[in-house]
């Protein structure tokens, strides 16, 4: 799960983690109010979006004077703020952070993530921050220092020192101090809300010497977050694919993807099978969908129903292997999606294993139009077929 940056401000704040004076808006009426506030000029008005690279898709804005604190506001409210982050539809911001603009002397990069390989948390420190950390990390390796935590002993000042001490030239004693005590800050966040990532990208020193994260960057694991009730309240739905979010609520394994096959299998290695032989036949899914094996009939009717409301998909491949979802609970699933919703595309049906003839004989005894294949690769030749000359996303 993702939070916005000024509600990981917030968290960081609270864990001592030093950030500037900021409050986050909704209407540019607030933002005349917040002015007056926070510390100016100049003032940094930035996008709340579930998304980085806000800075270079103008998401960002520094200014000077309380008016155009007001007309950054409304310039980004409702709008969709494209980033290299976000793809070319962009994310609609309903909520801009405006800030004490500082004065920036250096700026790095600070974050934690669990390094699968280590099987640890790790601690990423660079000089080179403010920059895509993607960038610096495949073109100059050398610029990224890393240490590793044993999660049974914890953070330890020495680790911090061996990250701080590395600044070439050496930062002021006290601003050594602050940066140490932010990576102490920064492993528990980590630790206490089991975070997948924390990051401060840029971590500055200001031309006064302080030390400020300017950015906050929080995710949580989802596997925590039955634990993680408070920050399951900062869960912003309107950032969700509204797809994704009913899927999440039958319990569906649902991603949504740029294509126009729509797919329903069971169990997730079918569905990355199946998806590999969409493209192989020529054509992109429009989907994972991953209906698992104990999927009741209600869950089957509302995945298909998902299918079906995505406007992008002209044809539906359903891919079934029998076990213990059986494949009349699959049909009749199938069934009752089709007589709600319209069925608008062709369906391309390849079923086997348990109860398979009574699954075909409801398919077949309901009216709904749909192909059989008999096996996987003809499955995905027909379907891909039925959609071939037109453009492939
Ligand atoms: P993103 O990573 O999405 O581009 P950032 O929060 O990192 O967004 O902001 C982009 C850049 O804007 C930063 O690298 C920094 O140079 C500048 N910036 C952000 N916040 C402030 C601030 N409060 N004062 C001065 N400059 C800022
Ligand atoms: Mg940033």
């Amino acid at each position: 799960m993702k939070i916005h940056e000024y509600q990981a401000k917030e968290i960081f704040g609270k864990s001592g983690i030093p950030v500037p004076n900021g409050q986050v808006v909704a209407s540019p009426d607030e933002a005349t109010k917040v002015c007056q506030i926070i510390k100016g000029p100049p003032w940094v008005v930035k996008a709340q979006v579930h998304a980085g690279g806000r800075g270079k898709g103008g998401g960002v804005k520094v200014v000077h004077y309380p008016y155009e604190v007001v007309t950054a506001v409304e310039s980004l409210l409702g709008k969709a703020l494209v980033t290299p982050q976000t793809g070319p539809e962009g994310v609609k911001v309903h909520q801009v952070l405006i800030e004490e603009g500082v004065d920036i002397d250096r700026e790095f990069y600070l974050g934690m993530v669990i390094d699968r390989a280590a099987a640890k948390p790790a601690m990423i420190f660079s000089q080179a921050g403010g920059m895509a950390i993607e960038e610096v990390a495949s073109q100059t390796p050398e610029l990224i220092w890393t240490e590793y935590v044993e999660p049974t002993v914890g953070w330890m000042p020495h680790q911090a020192r061996n990250l701080v001490y590395r600044l070439d030239p050496p930062p002021s004693p006290g601003a050594i101090r602050e940066l140490m005590g932010v990576m102490a800050g920064i492993y528990k966040v980590f630790a206490t809300l089991d975070c997948s990532l924390v990051e401060i990208n840029p971590l500055v020193i200001t031309a006064s010497g302080r030390v400020l994260a300017l950015d906050a960057k929080i995710n949580i694991d989802d596997n925590a977050l039955f634990r993680q009730k408070e920050i399951l309240r900062l869960d912003d739905l309107s950032e969700r694919d509204p797809l994704e979010l009913m899927a999440e609520k039958y319990n569906l394994n649902y991603i949504r993807l740029d294509g126009n096959i729509g797919a329903m299998v069971n169990g997730a290695g079918l569905a990355m099978a199946t998806m590999d032989l969409i493209k192989t036949a020529g054509a992109e899914p429009a989907n994972f969908l991953d209906v698992g094996g104990g999927a009741t009939e209600e869950m089957i009717t509302k995945g298909f129903e998902i299918i079906l409301k995505d406007r992008r998909v002209k044809a539906i491949l359903v891919n079934i292997f029998g076990g213990i979802l059986r494949c009349d609970v699959l049909a009749r699933g199938v069934v009752a999606a089709a007589e709600k919703s319209r069925m608008r595309v062709p369906l391309i049906v390849r079923l086997e294993g348990t109860n398979v003839t009574e699954g075909r004989k409801i398919l077949e005894d309901s009216g709904v139009k749909f192909l059989v294949a008999k096996d996987l690769g003809e499955a995905a030749e027909l379907v891909a077929g039925q959609v071939s000359g037109e453009s492939k996303s």
